[in-house]
């Protein structure tokens, strides 16, 4: 249950970091938009501001769309942060700031909860899940806000279950400046690949909400304003197979109530394709995407990180499926595993191809702290972790600037123009084509909705109809679907396509990193001040 029976009320000031320029934000397509600005709204933060004493008011502040400033620290007792570990540095200097102003700071989420060394200037380490750590540092703060005259590190031994979780405070958050809504109904997964650490952070029997928690949360992100596409963070969505077919009726009903104005997404395991009864219900709810690790082609690599799972079925048949039921595939793709060979970049860019999946997240391996990898690597000798000249923290068996170099042309080849744009074409005809044709809703007809969808067509035909250099590739697919009357597929298509483009020129010509994790932190990354 919410903390209750506290009467002595604080002004908390929530703050979320930049994240340092990635692949995975998009953030090249937010100048597409009409003013996005940030990628999803932080569920950690937002979780735990709807937990706080009822009494004690809460602002809560995203970075990615403004700093906090003097005035925001001068209104807060305490400040609370959260981020993954790519956001390590700029959590490190809100805590810097907020000191300025002597002001108590904590901070929580996953980064702090797999290291928590990595955070030594903060006042209190919330680390693990909602639960008794998140109680007792309320009930600290609320007897006494001052700084503590040492660091207080607060564990959670007794999980909140996630059926009494709040809703988050969506509120708080300015929706329609994020690319994505976000909701959460499990966590955990019970697989344990060899590099991941959701199991280890979160276990391997997936945590749920209720059903009714998820509508809920949706009909609140709705009253936000955030219609658009709202992406289930879950580590698995299928983690818990029954919970998920328990949830997609539900789902299915949300989406009837509603007029169909949401598209969902989400993160599942590649076996999902074995499930025909999981993927009709997806389509009836209208899940458009669905994020697959598929990691790496070769099943040997497979087999070594221990995901056999992705084998279940052949992978190229298993993605077909899935776009059979109206989804795309996005998938991770890693490289620089230990069973990489000379030959490894170009069956990648052969599956890039056969596949005809438009958006591939292609990172170099990272080990992080609590997998079997770290562990692995460790008694290797083969973890580098203080050499901030490297992108990845793990010492590869092929030499380190043929993996990297390997990285720059896949990245170059999966998104020069002209092959992206002939995989879009195959979605929108192929996969776009097989979801759920439903009527227009009333609420899409109204003339906020018609002109945000003319602010992003005017945006996208100037800035990459005419202004850009692969304007003539751009224009061959787009007048393929205007003249299908393919407003959607024509906007989404593009505003990707122009991220990965930009992107992967950037990062071909080494002025991005080759992992979403990387320890080197660019320029860009430093602080919102
Ligand atoms: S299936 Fe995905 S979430 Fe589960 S352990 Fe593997 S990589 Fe992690």
């Amino acid at each position: 249950m919410r903390s209750e029976g506290i009467e002595t009320a604080r002004r908390i000031l929530c703050v979320f970091p930049r994240y340092t320029s990635s692949f995975g934000t998009f953030e090249y397509a937010y100048p597409l938009t009409d003013g996005v600005q940030a990628f999803m709204p932080p569920q950690g933060l937002l979780l735990i501001a709807a937990y706080l004493p009822a009494n004690w008011p809460v602002r809560f502040i995203d970075e990615n769309i403004r700093p906090a400033t003097p005035e925001d620290f001068e209104w807060a007792e305490a400040v609370f942060v959260s981020g993954m570990h790519i956001q390590r540095q700029q959590m490190n200097d809100i805590c810097r700031r907020a000191h300025a102003f002597d002001l108590a700071v904590a901070i929580g989420g996953p980064s702090v909860s797999a290291c928590p060394d990595y955070y030594p200037s903060f006042d209190y380490l919330h680390v693990g899940e909602l639960g008794d750590a998140t109680n007792d540092l309320i009930a600290r703060l609320a007897r006494n806000q001052s700084r503590p005259e040492a660091q207080v590190v607060l564990k959670t031994a007794d999980r909140l279950s996630m059926t009494e979780f709040p809703i988050p405070a969506y509120e708080l958050a300015e929706t329609r400046k994020y690319l994505l809504g976000s909701i959460q109904y499990s966590s955990g997964c019970p697989y344990q690949c060899e590099f991941c650490d959701i199991p280890g952070l979160y276990g391997r029997n997936p945590r749920l909400k209720t059903p009714q928690q998820i509508v809920a949360e949706l009909d609140k992100l709705r009253e936000c304003g955030m219609t658009d596409t709202v992406y289930f963070v879950d580590d698995n969505f299928i983690g818990n197979r029954k919970a998920a077919l328990d949830l997609l009726p539900h789902l299915v009903e949300w989406q009837k109530r509603t007029g169909y104005i949401t598209r969902l997404a989400c993160e599942a395991t590649l076996n999902i394709a074995k499930r025909p009864e999981i993927l009709q219900l997806m389509r009836e709810a209208m899940f458009v995407t669905v994020f697959c690790g598929i990691e790496t082609p070769d099943p040997d690599a497979l087999k070594a990180m221990h995901k056999d799972h992705n084998m279940m079925v052949p992978i190229l048949e298993g993605i077909h499926t899935i776009n059979a039921y109206g989804m795309e595939v996005v998938s991770g793709i890693i490289m620089g595993l230990d069973t990489d060979k000379p030959e490894t970049a170009d069956a990648l860019l052969g599956f890039v191809e056969e596949s005809r999946i438009p958006l591939l997240t292609i990172n170099l391996l990272q080990a992080l702290p609590k997998t079997p990898l770290w562990d692995r690597l460790e008694k290797e000798g083969r973890l580098l972790n203080d050499d901030e000249s490297r992108d990845s923290n793990v010492a590869f068996l092929l030499p380190y600037d043929e993996v990297v170099s390997s990285w720059r042309k896949c990245m170059e080849f999966a998104y020069e123009p002209a092959r992206l744009f002939e995989r879009y074409q195959y979605q929108c005809e192929y996969t776009y084509a097989n979801r759920l044709k439903v009527p227009v809703a009333p609420e899409l007809k109204t003339w906020p909705n018609i002109r945000r969808a003319l602010i992003m067509l005017r945006n996208i035909f100037w800035k990459v109809g005419v202004l850009g250099d692969y304007r003539k590739v751009f224009w061959k697919f787009a007048l393929g679907r205007l003249r299908h009357g393919d407003i959607e597929g024509l906007i989404g298509s593009a505003m990707i396509a122009h991220h990965l483009i930009v992107f992967a020129r950037a990062a071909s010509g080494g002025q991005q990193n080759a992992s979403n994790y990387s320890i080197r932190l660019r320029e860009a990354s430093v602080p919102a001040e």
